[in-house]
C-alpha cells in the first residue's frame, strides 16, 4: 500500500517530473527538419573533402593514442548540439586519417569509392533491413541475385556461376571481405571432403577426417588464406612459386603425392589471380585439371585483379576459370564500390547449404525452399543491403564507363613503369600486371628499405613494401580516380630525389643520418610501412599480429622462439628498438602487434652479439618507473600502467612447460633467442634451464618449440 505524502512532497515530485519532461529526449535532438539540413551539410562536407583531398597530407602524423587527449574520458551525459559533433570531425578524426582516396596513396590495393556508391549506402543505411532470408526483405535478396548475375556476365565468368543458369545450382552472393569468402569456401570444401570420406569409411568420425585434411596455396597467397586454414583447423601447404611468382602444376602434384603417401587428405586449393605482393597470377589452366583429378575444391582469390576482367583484353589472365569451384573478388577495391563488398560465386550452392544450414522455426517463411535465403550462404545470419551500391555504380558508370576507369588505371601504371625503367639505378624485378608496379633500387635490400622509409616519412606519398623471393620491393599501386599523369610525375620526382639522397651517402654519413626509432618520436613526419607477403623474409613475427595471438606473458617467449628461426644479413644496426618495443608491451599489459616492423627485427637480429643482453626491468625499479612516466615507444602507450601478470601463465600442470614471464627476464629470453649455443646444422639441440627457480622450460633450439615435460 503506497505511503501517504504531504503536499510539499507531492509538489517536489511533480516539479522533478516536469523538469525531466522539459529535458530533450535523445530522439528529439535531431528531428526530420534538422536531419534534412545537417544531411545536406554533410553531403557538402564530403564533396569538399574529396574535391580537395590532394591538399591533405596522405599519411597522418599522429602517434598511437593521439585521440585520447582530444576527447573526454566519458560519454556525455546529456545530448550535445550537432555543431559540436560536426566540428570534431576536423579536430579529432581527420588528423588521424590516412587518406585512401588521395592521388598520392599508392599503398596496399585501392579502396576506391564513388558518389553513386556513397548514395547507395546512404539509402541502404536508411532502410537498414537485414536480408537473412528472402522474406526478411525480398528486395534485398532479389537485387543481390540480379547484380551478382550482371557482374558475372560483365566479367565473362562461366555460365554455371549464374543464378539464372537453369542447369546449375550455382550463383553469387555478396560477402563482407575476400578473407571471409576464402574461409567460407574452405569450410564448404571441408564439408564436401568429410562427407565423401565418410561414405568410403563410415567408421571415421568428422574430427578424424578433419585432422587429415590438407589445403594448398602459393607462397605468394594472401595471409587470409593462411588464416582460413588456421581457423578451419586444416593444414596449409605453401607451394613454392616459379620465377614469375606463379603457382604451377608440377609443384602441386608433387605436394599432393607427398601428402597422400603420409595418409593425409588433400581437399582444397586456393589459387590467386593478382597476388598481393606483386600482382602475379597462378596458372589456372594447369591447376584446374589437377584439382579435378584429385578431387580438390579450387577456390580463386582475385580480390584486386577481378575488376580488370570487366575488360575483355585482361581475361586471358583468368584462363582456366571454368575449373574453379568458387571465385571471389572485391568490387570494394578497384571498382569504386566502397568497402565492404566482396562478390563471391560458387558452382554449387548446395555445398554452402550443407555447411551453413540451420533452420530454426522463427526464420522459416512461406516461401522457404522457393527463394534464396542468403543466411545459408554465409557465416553471419544478417546481411546489409549492399547490392544497392553495386547496382547504383554499375548503372551510373555503365560497363563502358567501368572499362574506361580500369584502362585508365592500367595506363597510369604503364606510365609509371616507364619512369622507373628509364632510370638505370632502379629495377622492376617482376613483370608489371594491371595497375601495380613493383620496383626497387638495384643492390642491397637495405637501400630500398631506406628509400621507402624516407619517402613515407615525407608524408607526400604513401607506399608499402613486399618481399619477393628475398628481394625487398616497393609496391606502387595507381589507385585513386583523382590521380593524373602530373601527379605521377610529381611522385616520381620525389622518389628519384630521395633515391639520390640514399645513394649519395657513404656508410658513415648514412649512419649519421639514419632515422633511429627514438627520432621517430620527435619527428612527426615519420610514417610506418607494412610487409605484405608470405615469404621467408617476412615470417609471422612481422607478417601477422604476432603479439596479438599470445597473452602478454607469452609474448616474449614466443618472440624468442620466432627469433630463433630468423636469419638476416643486415649490418650496422643498433639493435635496441625491438627490445624497447617488446619491453613496452610487457609493461603496458596490453595486446599490441609487432606487425610491419621488419626493420626492427633485422635490427635486433643483426645486432645480436654473444654476451649482449637485453636490459632487464623489475617491478618498481627505476627503469620501470622511467617507462611508466615516459611511455616507451611509438607503438606502446602505457596508459594502462604496469600489469605484471594480467596474461595467462601456463605451468607444469598444463602438460607442456613454458616459461612464466613474470620471472623470465628479457636478457634470458633474448639470449635464448640469439642462440648462444651454436648447434651444427641439422642437429636437434634441446636445452633446458631453470626459470622462476623451480620450473624447467625446455626449448628446442632447432625448431624453437617448447618440449613436453619428461
Ligand atoms: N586476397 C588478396 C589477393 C588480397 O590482396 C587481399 C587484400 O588486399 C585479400 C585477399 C584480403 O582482402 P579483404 O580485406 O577483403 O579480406
Amino acid at each position: 500500500m503506497p505511503r501517504a505524502r504531504c503536499s510539499n512532497e507531492l509538489n517536489a515530485i511533480h516539479s522533478t517530473a516536469t523538469r525531466r519532461d522539459e529535458r530533450p529526449t535523445p530522439l528529439a535532438t535531431m528531428d526530420t527538419d534538422e536531419y534534412r539540413k545537417r544531411g545536406k551539410e554533410m553531403v557538402d562536407y564530403i564533396a569538399d573533402y574529396l574535391d580537395t583531398i590532394r591538399d591533405r597530407r596522405v599519411f597522418p602524423d599522429v602517434k598511437p593514442g593521439y585521440m585520447r587527449e582530444l576527447v573526454p574520458e566519458h560519454a556525455p551525459e546529456d545530448p550535445e548540439p550537432w555543431e559540436n559533433i560536426f566540428n570534431d570531425i576536423e579536430r579529432v578524426v581527420m588528423p588521424g586519417v590516412t587518406h585512401w582516396q588521395s592521388p598520392y596513396m599508392h599503398a596496399y590495393f585501392p579502396a576506391l569509392n564513388s558518389y553513386p556508391s556513397l548514395l547507395g549506402d546512404m539509402l541502404a543505411d536508411a532502410i537498414n533491413c537485414l536480408g537473412f532470408t528472402w522474406a526478411s526483405s525480398p528486395a534485398c535478396t532479389e537485387l543481390e541475385i540480379v547484380v551478382m548475375d550482371w557482374l558475372a556476365k560483365m566479367l565473362g565468368l562461366p555460365e554455371h556461376f549464374l543464378h539464372s543458369y537453369k542447369d546449375s545450382p550455382g550463383g553469387g552472393v555478396i560477402q563482407t571481405t575476400a578473407s571471409e569468402a576464402t574461409f567460407v569456401c574452405l569450410l564448404a570444401a571441408r564439408t564436401e571432403a568429410i562427407q565423401r570420406y565418410q561414405q568410403e569409411y563410415p567408421d571415421l568420425e568428422d574430427a578424424e577426417i578433419n585432422s587429415r585434411l590438407v589445403a594448398y596455396c602459393s607462397d605468394q597467397a594472401h595471409s587470409s588464406v593462411e588464416k582460413a586454414g588456421l581457423i578451419g583447423l586444416v593444414k596449409m601447404r605453401y607451394i613454392e612459386s616459379d620465377e614469375n611468382l606463379s603457382m604451377r602444376g608440377d609443384k602441386v602434384v608433387e605436394a599432393i603425392q607427398n601428402d597422400r603417401e603420409k595418409g593425409l587428405i588433400p581437399f582444397f586449393l586456393c589459387a590467386t589471380l593478382g597476388t598481393t605482393g606483386s600482382c602475379c597470377f597462378d596458372n589456372l589452366r594447369e591447376l584446374g585439371p589437377i584439382c579435378e583429378q584429385e578431387e580438390l575444391w579450387m577456390h580463386v582469390d582475385a580480390a584486386y585483379a577481378g575488376t580488370a576482367f570487366i575488360c575483355p583484353e585482361f581475361r586471358y589472365l583468368m584462363d582456366g576459370i571454368d575449373y574453379a569451384h568458387s571465385l571471389a573478388f572485391n568490387p570494394s577495391k578497384w571498382m569504386m564500390v566502397h568497402f565492404d563488398c566482396t562478390a563471391m560465386w560458387v558452382r554449387n550452392s548446395g555445398s554452402l547449404h550443407r555447411t551453413f544450414n540451420v533452420d530454426p522455426i522463427y526464420l522459416q517463411h512461406e516461401n522457404s525452399g522457393l527463394a534464396i535465403d542468403y543466411m545459408h550462404w554465409q557465416i553471419g545470419l544478417s546481411k546489409r543491403f549492399r547490392a544497392l551500391k553495386l547496382w547504383f555504380v554499375i548503372r551510373s558508370f555503365g560497363v563502358a564507363g567501368l572499362q574506361k576507369h580500369i584502362r585508365e588505371g592500367v595506363r597510369m601504371a604503364q606510365k609509371f613503369e616507364v619512369f622507373v625503367k628509364s632510370d638505370p639505378r632502379f629495377e622492376v624485378p617482376t613483370p608489371r600486371y594491371l595497375g601495380m608496379v613493383v620496383f626497387r633500387l638495384k643492390g642491397e635490400n637495405e637501400l630500398t628499405e631506406k628509400l621507402l622509409k624516407k619517402i613515407n616519412s615525407s608524408g607526400k606519398l604513401h607506399c608499402v613494401p613486399a618481399s619477393l623471393k628475398g628481394k625487398y620491393v616497393i609496391r606502387f599501386t595507381v589507385t585513386s580516380t583523382y590521380t593524373t599523369v602530373e601527379d605521377l610525375s610529381r611522385d616520381w620526382a620525389i622518389i628519384r630525389a630521395t633515391a639520390s639522397e640514399v645513394l649519395s651517402k657513404t656508410p658513415a654519413e648514412e649512419h649519421k643520418t639514419r632515422v633511429f626509432l627514438k627520432d621517430t618520436r620527435k619527428n612527426p613526419d615519420f610514417g610506418t610501412s607494412l610487409l605484405l607477403a608470405n615469404s621467408p623474409m617476412s615470417p609471422k613475427i612481422v607478417n601477422g599480429s604476432f603479439a596479438a595471438i599470445f597473452d602478454n606473458n607469452d609474448v616474449l617467449f614466443e618472440f624468442a622462439k620466432k627469433l630463433q628461426q630468423l636469419k638476416f644479413d643486415v649490418k650496422d644496426s643498433p639493435g635496441k628498438a625491438m627490445r624497447r618495443r617488446i619491453k613496452g608491451m610487457l609493461m603496458a599489459g596490453k595486446q599490441y602487434s609487432l606487425d610491419s616492423r621488419m626493420d626492427l627485427v633485422t635490427t635486433l637480429v643483426s645486432s645480436a652479439r654473444p654476451g649482449e643482453n637485453m636490459p632487464t626491468m623489475r617491478e618498481n625499479s627505476v627503469e620501470m618507473q622511467d617507462f611508466q612516466e615516459q611511455g616507451v615507444d611509438t607503438a606502446v602507450q602505457t596508459e594502462g600502467g604496469y600489469s605484471p601478470s594480467r596474461g595467462r601463465s601456463r605451468s607444469v600442470d598444463d602438460g607442456i612447460i613454458t616459461p612464466d614471464l613474470k620471472a623470465l627476464e628479457l636478457d634470458e629470453a633474448i639470449a635464448e633467442a640469439e642462440g648462444e649455443s651454436s648447434s651444427p646444422e641439422g642437429e636437434v639441440n634441446h636445452r633446458s634451464r631453470t626459470l622462476n627457480g623451480n620450473v624447467h622450460a625446455s626449448i628446442c633450439h632447432k625448431c624453437g618449440s617448447a618440449i613436453a615435460a619428461q
